[in-house]
């Protein structure tokens, strides 16, 4: 490969002629687990992890040139696949342009007019690097806008690694939460309440005895990080309703539905107009752009107009802002959604019949836009994290090994979804369907 050759002393390329199996020892030498995000690890499948090289459209390129059909997808942000090839054009221009700035640059304006342009309750917008730091800066401003401490979240739904959220249901009194990991104060979680999902009359309750010193409820309106686990729109809206009343901000937490259930996300779809919102994933159309977003007068609290602090070196990263608004213009341009959220239909109707051919249990899929779960049947509706069946872990980790096997690749935890993208054509879907015929039946 002799276009390698040139950078070859400066990058290196120890990995070319290795298995995964070869790279994943040296990995666990020099990083914990061998990664940098746990999923990445395997340890909720079981295995090796593969080690991809390359990507490009619905495809991903492991290190020995064998082919995957991509339905993780980095786990959401690319809505067009790898490397879609007109926004692949602007990223080949920004790098002929510049890589970081630092300073004020016309090309955050432009995204940053774009989103406000589109959605409504996106009256401001401040770009950050992850959605991560989205929800945390979220969390900031509420709290400073309310000059209360407490934070609400809901037990099932994930908003990033920061301390104040990565805390779990308490075994005590309603509301109450323990941490979710280690290493957290248990300073920075006294002001966390979590109460389940689906249960509109626990949070009436919580927020009659301490309503007034909740700053925030915040929701994945979509929960999509511990399965797929649809809300009913009447439990959405009655939330939102009461925090509301009792002065509390509501925040949105859309870093995986926003432009992804449709351009407006779940706050589209539910008419809702949360007070803040978080974006990730999609916004940087593959790059590690982050946002927060909301009313007008929340984000002039904000530094330098303000006095929450918040900065960051590499914020509004040029590649981001630039693929991110490209990819964006593209999702409306094409009339993305609709086709995709079809295609998404065909490919789990598919993939639910064959798998039933197993005879081993019922499968079933469930689907919201281009997101999908698979798991086993139940007869009630899956709204919360105890309803999960037992087995589902193993269940999943059988068919997911199978799959990967002849080339598709989930994302590694039945735990996450799945996600299509609009390089995921009729045909992409149609070969999937073949080779999981294949797959899933032979033994
Ligand atoms: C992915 C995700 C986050 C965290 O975003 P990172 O970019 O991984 O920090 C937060 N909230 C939700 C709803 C997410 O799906």
């Amino acid at each position: 490969m002799s276009q390698h050759s040139s950078q070859e002393k400066l990058i290196g390329n120890t990995w070319r002629g290795k298995t995964s199996e070869e790279l994943f020892e040296r990995a666990k030498l020099v990083s914990p687990g061998g990664v940098h995000s746990p999923v990445r690890s395997f340890r909720s499948v079981g295995g090796t992890p593969v080690f991809f090289a390359s990507a490009n459209g619905a495809t991903l390129t492991d290190i020995q040139g064998k082919e995957y059909v991509d339905y993780c997808l980095s786990f959401g942000p690319l809505i067009l696949g790898h490397r879609d090839p007109e926004v692949e054009e602007v990223v080949r221009e920004t790098a002929g342009l510049a890589w970081s700035f630092g300073t004020a640059e016309p090309y955050s304006l432009e995204l940053a007019e774009f989103i406000t342009n589109q959605i409504p309750w996106a009256e401001k917008v401040r770009f950050v690097n992850s959605g991560t730091e989205a929800v945390m800066s979220a969390l900031r401003v509420a709290r400073a806008a309310t000059g209360r401490e407490k934070i609400l979240k809901f037990d099932g739904c994930y908003h990033g690694h920061l301390d104040a959220l990565l805390v779990k249901t308490g075994s005590g009194l309603a509301g109450e939460s323990s941490s979710d990991s280690a290493g957290i104060s248990a300073h920075s979680i006294a002001n966390t309440l979590v109460l389940p999902l689906d249960d509109e009359s626990v949070v009436e309750e919580l927020f009659a005895k301490e309503g007034k010193d909740i700053a925030a409820l915040i929701i994945e309106p979509l929960p999509a990080n511990y399965g797929l686990l649809i809300q009913r729109k009447e439990f959405l809206l009655k939330i939102v309703e009461t925090a509301k009343k009792h002065g509390t901000l509501v925040i949105f937490d859309e870093v995986i539905s926003g432009f992804r259930t449709g351009f407006q996300g779940m706050s589209g779809l539910l008419g809702v107009r949360p007070d803040l919102v978080t974006y990730g994933k999609i916004i940087g159309g593959g790059f590690p752009v982050g946002c927060y977003a909301g009313r007008k007068d929340l984000l002039d609290l904000v530094a330098p107009s303000g006095p929450v602090y918040q900065a960051g070196t590499l914020s509004a990263s040029p590649f981001g802002m630039r693929a991110g608004l490209a990819t964006l213009k593209k999702t409306q341009r094409d009339n993305v959604y609709p086709i995709i959220e079809q295609r998404t239909k065909t490919l789990t109707e598919g993939l639910v019949s064959i798998l039933n051919q197993r005879g081993d249990q019922e499968w079933e899929a469930v689907i919201h836009s281009s997101l999908f779960w698979l798991r086993k049947k139940t007869s009630e509706p899956v709204r919360r994290v105890d309803q999960i069946s037992e087995g589902h872990k193993e269940g999943f980790a059988k068919v997911f090994h199978a799959l990967l096997n002849e080339g598709i690749y989930l994302a590694p935890s039945g735990y996450e979804v799945g996600f299509l993208s609009f390089a995921h054509t009729d045909l992409v879907i149609s070969k999937t369907l073949e080779i999981a015929q294949k797959a899933l039946t032979k033994n």
